[in-house]
């Protein structure tokens, strides 16, 4: 029965990545993302409600517009496909719960966070106010002391806070985003999504240097780092935290 919800996890995911790649395309741009059906952005014919299935579309048009043939980009069916591989995660370690519920909004939210801050270097206020919501909401359900929750908001947010002050090196984008993903996680798990956000945004960055592309700014950016230590925070970051201290006592 678990791999039937399972599918339709990963189904229902991959649908609304594509409306989240909708979001990551119109929001920097300016464009309502309510109205006006999908377009090609290169001869704006409207894409027909068949050529929207999720992942497939792309390899049934050869990734190609069906009017234009000019190609698109592979990254629509990534997302569509990490989408749903991530709500299926979620429901994986959660199962029929509200934790999967919250952990499939957040992990939307943190993905587009992810996109726009690669194309764009930006985190929208709009949806540190989402997390915020969300951080409440699962301030409810986690079980985890209220002031828990309260030092998370804190924790590495203040250092980082500190830092830009002197180095002016940190973004507010991502001191707020550390902010509300630590309101969220609680103190323990806030140290788990920090300590991964910089091994694997270290880690980048010395691939970068080897492989001398550290002109491209983009992949520096630590909002998607931050976006991916919190969302395995979520689904992990108790647990990891525990077995460290078992290891090192
Ligand atoms: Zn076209």
């Amino acid at each position: 029965m678990q791999y039937t919800f399972l599918i339709i996890f990963f189904i229902f995911g991959s649908i609304l990545g594509s409306f989240y790649n909708v979001v990551i395309y119109r929001l920097p741009r300016k464009e309502s993302i309510v109205v006006g059906s999908s377009h090609c952005p290169n001869c704006n014919t409207n894409i027909k409600p068949y050529d929207l299935i999720p992942i497939l579309s792309y390899f049934i048009l050869g990734g190609k517009c069906r009017s234009c043939k000019q190609p698109y980009s592979f990254r629509y069916a990534l997302i569509e496909f990490i989408t749903g591989c991530l709500f299926a995660l979620t429901y994986l370690v959660y199962g029929y719960s509200w934790f999967t519920l919250i952990g499939i909004i957040l992990v939307s939210v943190l993905l587009i966070i992810t996109m726009i801050d690669i194309d764009t270097m930006e985190i929208y206020d709009t949806f540190q106010v989402i997390l915020l919501v969300l951080a409440i909401l699962f301030i409810t359900q986690s079980g985890l002391p209220l002031g828990d929750h309260l030092i998370g908001f804190f924790i590495i947010s203040v250092p980082f806070y500190i830092l830009a002050l002197i180095t002016g090196g940190m973004g507010g984008g991502d001191i707020k985003l550390i902010a509300m993903g630590g309101l969220l996680l609680g103190w323990k798990a806030t140290l788990v999504a920090f300590f991964i956000a910089s091994i694997t945004g270290g880690l980048v960055a010395i691939l970068l240097v080897l492989l001398k592309q550290q002109g491209r700014k983009s992949l520096i950016a630590f909002g998607p780092y931050l976006c991916l230590g919190i969302y395995i925070a979520f689904l992990y970051g108790n647990t990891l935290f525990d077995w460290y201290l078992k290891f090192y006592s």
